[in-house]
């Protein structure tokens, strides 16, 4: 552990954040062939491909494992593992986000995958007292919108359905660009509707539209949504409504939706009032974890250590945490501020 104060993690998937070794074992026991004759041939796969030329390439990434979580055990697994490797970097709160639409091919319902989620998270923090876990259920755009329309419509129903059980919030995941992201918006005028916490990818492989149509949605925070910067106006309005920025900088480059870490802006978007938070989209598919994006950030993008606190307290705000909970991490997160 390099930084000692609360560390929060907004933005992580469930299947680009697993333990390779067990999606490659979990391959074997089920008969899923993955590339690679060697697990090593395989962790060299997810490296090479996580050198991808673009967003829509370095999603085929998360087909393998994903095909190896189609049933309750697996699923609770790789769950309670990934809450246990949070652990072990001594991250205070993280939000997984996983889309249980694409845990259904062998026959659970959303909602059973979500259970399945909920008993991993539930065995994982057992062992991990002190650690908060959220998850989000994500919607997916997987090409034109009415091709899984009503798999979307479920997962906002089996969110509100375990809204307070251990899931936080909803998100839309996916191929950005494929269809506009407005198209979508039924879907959130629904989430709206139920009350749910909601936060979109948008303005990552796309320009700054789509983070305006996030925002139209009524979400709180934008998956991404870096190139915000690139439309002053817009980013006057996050400043103001207080729209976080769920900013994966590690992720970005390899997406090649920006070209450096000294290139980014979020450094710059964090000084024009917008509440910035840094993240690991991926922690294995980006082999990073965040104290490896706040070593970016403080030697590649022109962020001080107080800015790291700052950014803790913005994701602190801007969780799906309840309120108690966020009292109890700002109030420390303000000592190691004043120290
Ligand atoms: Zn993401």
């Amino acid at each position: 552990m390099r930084y000692h104060f609360p560390k929060c993690d907004l933005h992580l998937h469930l299947d680009g954040s697993f333990r390779i070794e067990t999606v490659w074992r979990l391959a074997k026991e089920q008969g899923v062939i993955l590339p690679g004759k060697t697990l090593e041939e395989y962790r060299q796969f997810l490296i090479d491909c996580s050198n991808a030329e673009s967003v829509n390439q370095y999603l085929k990434m998360f087909d393998d494992p994903i095909k190896v979580m189609q049933d309750p055990d697996s699923l609770a697994l790789v769950t309670k593992e990934l809450i246990l490797d949070l652990q072990e970097i001594g991250m205070a709160y993280a939000e997984i986000r996983f889309a249980p639409q694409l845990h259904t091919r062998k026959g659970m319902s959303q909602a059973e995958a979500v259970e399945a989620v909920l008993k991993g998270r539930e065995e994982g923090l057992k062992e991990c007292p002190g650690l908060r876990i959220g998850i989000i259920t994500c919607m997916m755009s997987i090409g034109p919108e009415t091709l899984n329309w009503e798999a979307n419509e479920e997962t906002v129903e089996v969110c509100r359905k375990y809204l307070g059980k251990g899931v936080v919030g909803i998100d839309l995941a996916g191929a950005e660009g494929i269809v506009p992201l407005s198209n979508f918006a039924p879907l959130f005028a629904k989430a709206k509707e139920y009350g749910l916490p909601m936060t979109c990818h948008a303005g990552d492989s796309q320009d700054w539209k789509t983070v305006e149509d996030a925002i139209a949605f009524g979400v709180t925070r934008i998956g991404h949504g870096h190139h915000i910067y690139e439309n002053p106006a817009l980013c006057r309005v996050a400043a103001e409504k207080g729209i976080a920025l769920e900013i994966c900088p590690t992720s970005n480059i390899q997406c090649k939706t920006r070209e450096s870490y000294p290139l980014h802006p979020a450094q710059n978007l964090l000084n024009m009032g917008i509440p910035v938070t840094i993240n690991t989209d991926n922690m294995t598919l980006a082999r990073v974890n965040v104290e490896d994006e706040y070593d970016h950030c403080l030697n590649e993008m022109g962020f001080e250590e107080e800015d790291l606190i700052l950014m803790n307290i913005n994701s602190v705000k801007a969780s799906f945490m309840p309120e108690e909970d966020k009292k109890v991490l700002i109030a420390e997160l303000m000592t190691y501020l004043e120290s």
